[in-house]
């Protein structure tokens, strides 16, 4: 058990079982862009620490870039998605991968498809480490999914809690009394 800020989280995933389920995905990705050129897109902060796993488990070239968004407050969604590191590369024609740590709602990703859109991009596809498919309120596909989970809220490998449990390998559920 863990204490951040007010709230106590327990053990969920351990590092291994987490390192296991990129290996597969990047597994997937090597196969899938094969003789291709993709480009990494890295939704920060919370990818941070799977983008840096799965990046460097492609084998071919690949470019990296960032884009720094949020929506979170505590542990609820705002519905709201701020831009804070905006797109600042050449989508033209380039095959972009998403790279995120959790897709809940989906407003994130929904912005982020919406900005990528209007560059002149081939094409894209959406890796996350974690999906919650019953919070999710979009159509869009989800091509590569670490770790299908409940509505709860997760903390560690990225994810934090207000700044909060980023540093953690492991990744921890709040506790609920
Ligand atoms: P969405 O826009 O609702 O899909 O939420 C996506 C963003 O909210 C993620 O990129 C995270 O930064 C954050 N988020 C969603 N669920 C959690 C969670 O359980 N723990 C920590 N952050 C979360
Ligand atoms: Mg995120």
């Amino acid at each position: 058990m863990i204490k951040l800020h007010n709230l106590e989280f327990k053990t969920y995933l351990a590092h291994e079982t987490i390192k296991k389920a990129i290996e597969k995905m990047a597994a997937q990705i090597n196969t899938d862009y094969e003789g291709k050129q993709p480009v990494f897109l890295v939704v920060l902060n919370g990818a941070f620490k799977f983008a840096s796993e799965l990046i460097s488990q492609f084998h071919g070239d690949c470019t990296v870039e960032f884009v720094k968004m949020s929506s979170y407050d505590g542990t609820e969604s705002t519905g709201n998605v701020i831009t804070h590191i905006p797109l600042d590369f050449d989508l033209e024609d380039r095959e972009i991968i998403i790279v995120e740590d959790i897709v809940d709602s989906g407003n994130t990703i929904e912005t982020l498809i919406n900005m990528i859109a209007q560059g002149g991009i081939a094409n894209y596809r959406v890796a996350t480490l974690f999906f919650k498919p019953k919070a999710y309120a979009k159509e869009y596909k989800i091509h590569y999914t670490g770790f299908e989970i409940p509505k709860d809220f997760i903390v560690g490998y990225g994810l934090d809690y207000n700044g909060l449990g980023r540093n953690l390998n492991e990744v921890y559920k709040l506790k609920t009394t």
